[in-house]
């Protein structure tokens, strides 16, 4: 897999004003595969369109299968 660039404008609209958002609360990704630790999920969105440019889990290593 090519290795993504940060995010630095919407490929959407083309506004570079990106805004970090994540779940609130108890909306957490938790593994699918076992029970566990969930971890926080954080959004990159456009502020112009809404769009969501990435997402991504803050603790990738949960994840990882045993
Ligand atoms: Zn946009």
């Amino acid at each position: 897999m090519n290795r993504v660039e940060k995010a630095t404008e919407c490929p959407k609209c083309g506004s570079n004003e990106l805004g970090k958002g994540m779940h609130s609360g108890y909306a957490s990704m938790a593994p699918a595969e076992r029970f566990g630790l969930g971890s926080k999920i954080i959004y990159i969105i456009c502020t112009h369109c809404g769009f969501i440019v990435e997402g991504y889990v803050e603790q990738p290593k949960r994840f990882k299968k045993r």
